[in-house]
This record gives structure tokens, C-alpha cells and sequence, in this order.
């Protein structure tokens, strides 16, 4: 396999490339040739030019490709300009088919892709170019992986430097606006293997999607999902110009982190995106962090090293581009030391991650290509003299964000903590550690809630310590804050998880015990008034006399379906104890 890549501005530079000798030898030989174009201009006519170009200097030539919001030509990064990237495969063999006018039956398109190549032999891959701005691409994402589940796919959405209002994907001459261009790679000798850099780092708190309508998110926690972009980035839904893309949301799927970056806002507050969410997913703002970004490339370096690639395609996530700046050729160019690196910035990345063939955001895909076996790469001489990454104060922009977003990473991670050690005070008591008065109006509402919609029964269990006046009187206050203490965490030693133990007055409990029904909520009693009259205690080495509690048991629906009739139920019961006697348990009888 040989790969050759270049970047132009005129026509007369690219009729020159392609009469190269360097070009024409390494396609003399070549069972199949792959051009892909990146278009950096909205300009169809020149597009055609080029394309027939190279169709006059290599007539044999399969020719794609997509326009594109920044070319990677050699592992440089070049705008409002022309990439080509020419595949010259030894054996291997290549099998295009262009779908156009697909909107609204893309997943169809996806099933017409994977049954066009599903029967070629030895199908490696499938390089696929669309249109996420026009198209539903994770529908035919899924289309394809729903009858070839286990072939990678791999490619990028076609992007413009306006916005994403003119894009397009070609096959030759013919220009694409609603549709997309697929090609199956095929061959015993041809191995391909696929990675994926992310980078992200998380801001802030997580949110929810409260409001999703296809490729729009409506609202974010309730409000229009531009107040979360306005409220913490600043960004004003008046302004002319909003770019939202550098600050995906995040998300958590399939146990894997995804991106998703919004394109443009509507009026109403709501923004587009051009790749697939679902309400309810918890999102959380993202920034790329360039200490990742090294990092990931360093991995990549480390791993591509033994596969010995001969030829690397980029997919890069447009806003990789805008966040990075010109620092973003340090995760482009260092790959170019393996084989020459082409490719493009996208509006959406495709890429089969773990089981899970998914449309991506924010993502840069790293496709490696080779034939026949690996041999070991004779050391190509290490990309020095340029070497973005040698200059350290060339790429000061990046590195004074990252130390930025570092601060407020941690200046976010201890408000959070902080804020959880205030929710725990206004929730809890402090000497016993019991849940308080507040926290049981709220618990208890949601419980009622909670069962009477699925049907179902909890209980209440108040208990009072007995005669806890004289045992205050005669061995001190100090002695009888040890008593509750020791009762509270007992007491939560006996109950489930799901049971909560509220300090309901000064030596009064209730227990709220979802999901039980009275003789149940007896047994538990029980072992609670058993646990308490057994606890052996101590105050400043003396020994304490055993201490004994009574118990009142009401539940719901059986005995009320009000809140504050059942507590007055339940204590109802613990009155009967005192009265029969003490150190017992009874249920509410009516
Ligand atoms: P009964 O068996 O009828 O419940 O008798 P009792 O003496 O326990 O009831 P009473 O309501 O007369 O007394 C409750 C006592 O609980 C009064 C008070 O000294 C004690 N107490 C309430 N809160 C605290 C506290 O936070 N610490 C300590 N040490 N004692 C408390
Ligand atoms: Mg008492
Ligand atoms: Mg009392």
C-alpha cells in the first residue's frame, strides 16, 4: 500500500501532483486506488474540477469526499484549502455505492449499505462519508451494524466553515446533498485497525436532558437548554454569532463517555445538534484539555507503532479545530512519523466503539490501514526539527486553558463537596446522626407518592426511650446524650438500607420502612426493641443501667393514607405500650 497526500489552492498545483512521477509509480502497480477529496470551500464547481482532474491522471481511481471545516494533508492542518489523499492498494479491492435523497429513510440506507457488502470476501472495513447536517446518521449507523454488527465503520460528516449550511459528500462528479457515500474495503491482506481519541474533560455539574425532540434539546434541568450556555459560558442567546460547538455536553452511554456538540440555537432557547440524545441523559458540560490530548497521543503513538500502518486517515471533530487553534496539529502531525496522515474536520465522527457502532461528537478517529504482515518499522527518523510539540511556548494558548480548567475542576469539586457536607447538616441531626423533622416531611411525601401509585404499603415505627427523665436526672445529661447516640446507631445497625431512622423529638425515633406491610413492620419493631434493651453502655468508665424504648406501628394503606394521620396513628400505638406497661410493641388498633 502507498499513500501519498497533498494540500493545494489552485488547479494547476493539483494537475501537477497527479502527473508526479512519485504518484504515478505507486499507482502503476496498484490492484485499486482510493482518492479522497477535502473540500475546504463551498464551491461545487471547483470540487467537479479537481475531481476530474484526477480522473484524467488516474482514470482507475475510486474517487469520494466530502467538504470539510479544515484539511489534514501530511499531518498538517490547512484551511480553505484542498487536501487529496491517494490510496494506491496492492490487493486489496474497493466497493463504492453513493445513496442521495435518504432523509427520512436512513436507517433503510444503512440496511441497503450493509447488504450491498455483507457477501464480499474478506470485508475489512467500511469507510463511510455523509451528511449529519441533513441527515439522521446514527440511524444509518444502525442500519448498517443491525446486519453486519461486527465490521468496523469508520468516517467522517462533511462540515463547511459557514455554519454547516452548504455541506456535501461526492462520488466522482456526482455531489451529494441529502445522502451519503459508503465504500467497502476488502481483502485477506488488507488490515485495518480503528482508534479513538477523546480528551474531554468535564465542567461543572451534571444536568438532565429534560426535553428532547429528535436532533433538538428543548430544555436542560427544566430550562431552555441556552440558559445552561448562557448562564456558565456567558454566551448570550442575542448574540449573532453563537458558537456552542467547542463546549460539548457529555454524556454517559453504554458505559462509555460520548460527546455531543450543539450547532446552532433556535429562538425558543433550544439548541440542534447533528447526532442522537434521548431524555433523561445526564449531561455535563465538557472542554478539550490539551494534557489529555498529548496524553492520548503519546497512547496512540505507542500503539500504532506495532501494527506498522502504511497509510492513517483522520476523522477530527470540527471543534477539536476551534478549541485547539494551531495548537491542534499536535495530536495531527506526530502520527504522520508512522505513515502519511490525511483526512478532515467533521461534523460528526463514525466509529464502532467497544460493541456499539455510534455517531460521534468531539471525537478524533484514527483509522490505520496496511497490507500484508507488519514489519517492524525501520525507524523512521523522528519528526524533530518541526516538532510542534519540542516548542513550549508555541502553544502557550492551549496550556494556560488547561491550567484553567484544572482550577475550576477543583474549584467545582470542593463546592460540591462542601455543599454535600451542608446538604448532610440540614438533613441530619447531630448527636444522633438520625435523619431530622425536615428531611421526614419530605421523605414521607415522597414515600406516599411512591405507594399509591405502584400500590404498594410502608409502615411507621415511632419509639420513645422509657422513663429517659429520671435516667437524665440521675446520671446526668452527658450520660443520657451517650444513650441516644448508642440507641440511634444501633438502631441503624438492625434496619435495611432502604429503612430510614428519623430523630423525631428529644428522645423520640421514627422509623419509615418502605415496601412493609404491618406484620413486617411488628417484626422489625421487635428486633429494634430488642437491640436497645441488650446494648450494655458506659459513661466515663461507670456503667449505665439497661435502657428500654416503647413502640407504635401504623401503616400505609391500612391503617390511614394521610401522612400526618399516620405519624398520629403510629403514636397513638406507642401510647398503648406506655400505658400497657412499656419495653413492648403494638400496632395501631383503630
Ligand atoms: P416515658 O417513659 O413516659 O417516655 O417517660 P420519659 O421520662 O422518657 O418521658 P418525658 O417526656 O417526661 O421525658 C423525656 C426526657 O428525655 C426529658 C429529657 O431530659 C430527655 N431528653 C430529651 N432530649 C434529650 C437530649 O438531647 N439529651 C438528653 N440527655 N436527654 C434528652
Ligand atoms: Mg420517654
Ligand atoms: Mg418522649
Amino acid at each position: 500500500m502507498r499513500h501519498i497526500s497533498a494540500t493545494f489552492t489552485t488547479l494547476e498545483h493539483v494537475n501537477t501532483f497527479f502527473s508526479e512521477k512519485a504518484v504515478q509509480d505507486a499507482v502503476a502497480s496498484a490492484q485499486s486506488v482510493l482518492i479522497q477529496l477535502f473540500v475546504g470551500y463551498q464551491d461545487d464547481a471547483w470540487t467537479i474540477s479537481v475531481v476530474k482532474a484526477a480522473q484524467k491522471h488516474l482514470p482507475q481511481a475510486i474517487i469520494i469526499g466530502a467538504t470539510s471545516a479544515g484539511e489534514i494533508g501530511n499531518g498538517r492542518v490547512s484551511l480553505e484549502s484542498t487536501v487529496v489523499s491517494v490510496t494506491a492498494f496492492e490487493t486489496a479491492s474497493l466497493h463504492p455505492l453513493a445513496l442521495e435523497g435518504i432523509e427520512n429513510a436512513e436507517y433503510m440506507a444503512g440496511q441497503t449499505i450493509a447488504d450491498t457488502l455483507q457477501d464480499i470476501p474478506d470485508l475489512q472495513g467500511i469507510l463511510l462519508l455523509a451528511l449529519p447536517t441533513r441527515i439522521h446518521c446514527a440511524k444509518v449507523l444502525e442500519g448498517i451494524e443491525a446486519r453486519l454488527p461486527k465490521t468496523p465503520v469508520f468516517g467522517g460528516g462533511a462540515a463547511d466553515n459557514l455554519g454547516c449550511k452548504h455541506p456535501n459528500v461526492f462520488f466522482h462528479t456526482r455531489i451529494l446533498t441529502h445522502g451519503c457515500i459508503a465504500v467497502g474495503l476488502a481483502g485477506a491482506e488488507l488490515h485495518i485497525e480503528t482508534y479513538v481519541s477523546l480528551g474531554w474533560q468535564a465542567l461543572g455539574q451534571q444536568m438532565t436532558l429534560t426535553a428532547v425532540d429528535g436532533l433538538t434539546i428543548i430544555s436542560i434541568d427544566g430550562h431552555p437548554a441556552l440558559d445552561i450556555y448562557h448562564k456558565y459560558l456567558g454566551i448570550h442567546p442575542d448574540d449573532e454569532d453563537i458558537y456552542l460547538v467547542e463546549f460539548p455536553l457529555l454524556i454517559e452511554r453504554h458505559g462509555i463517555q460520548i460527546a455531543r456538540n450543539p450547532v446552532s440555537a433556535d429562538t425558543d432557547g433550544s439548541v440542534r445538534l447533528v447526532a442522537d440524545v434521548y431524555p433523561d441523559e445526564k449531561v455535563r458540560l465538557g472542554y478539550l484539555n490539551i494534557d489529555l490530548v498529548l496524553a492520548n497521543t503519546q497512547n496512540l503513538l505507542a500503539q500504532l507503532e506495532t501494527f506498522a500502518p502504511e497509510a492513517i486517515y483522520l476523522y477530527s471533530c470540527i471543534c477539536r479545530r476551534f478549541t485547539l487553534q494551531q495548537d491542534v496539529e499536535l495530536e495531527t502531525y506526530p502520527l504522520q512519523a508512522l505513515a502519511p496522515v490525511a483526512g478532515f474536520f467533521t461534523s460528526g465522527e463514525f466509529y464502532k466503539n467497544g460493541d456499539h457502532l455510534q455517531l460521534l461528537n468531539s471525537s478524533q478517529i484514527v483509522i490505520a490501514l496496511r497490507e500484508g504482515d507488519s514489519t517492524v518499522p525501520s525507524k523512521q527518523s523522528p519528526i524533530t526539527p518541526t516538532d510542534p510539540t519540542k516548542d513550549r511556548y508555541r502553544f502557550r494558548h492551549a496550556r494556560i486553558t488547561s491550567r484553567l480548567l484544572h482550577f475550576i475542576a477543583t474549584l467545582s469539586d470542593e463546592l460540591e463537596s462542601a455543599n454535600s457536607k451542608l446538604l448532610y447538616l440540614a438533613e441530619h441531626d447531630t448527636l444522633t446522626g438520625a435523619l431530622n423533622r425536615r428531611s421526614l416531611d419530605t421523605a414521607l411525601t415522597t414515600e406516599l407518592t411512591r405507594a399509591s401509585r405502584y400500590g404498594h404499603p410502608f409502615a411507621l415505627v415511632m419509639f420513645d426511650l422509657d422513663h429517659f427523665k429520671a435516667f437524665n436526672d440521675h446520671y446526668g445529661h452527658a450520660a443520657g446524650d451517650i444513650v441516644l447516640k448508642s440507641v440511634a446507631h444501633t438502631v441503624r445497625k438492625t434496619i435495611r438500607g432502604s429503612d430510614l431512622l428519623f430523630r423525631f423529638g428529644g428522645e423520640e425515633f421514627l422509623l419509615l420502612l418502605p415496601e412493609t406491610a404491618t406484620s413486617g413492620a411488628l417484626k422489625i419493631a421487635e428486633k429494634t426493641r430488642l437491640a436497645i434493651a441488650r446494648l450494655s453502655l458506659s459513661c466515663a468508665k461507670t456503667p449505665l443501667p439497661k435502657v428500654t424504648a416503647s413502640f407504635g406501628v401504623a401503616c400505609y394503606p391500612q391503617h390511614d393514607q394521610d401522612a400526618l394521620a399516620l405519624i398520629n396513628a403510629a403514636d397513638t400505638a406507642l401510647y398503648q405500650s406506655k400505658a400497657q406497661g412499656r419495653n413492648r410493641v403494638l400496632a395501631f388498633a383503630g
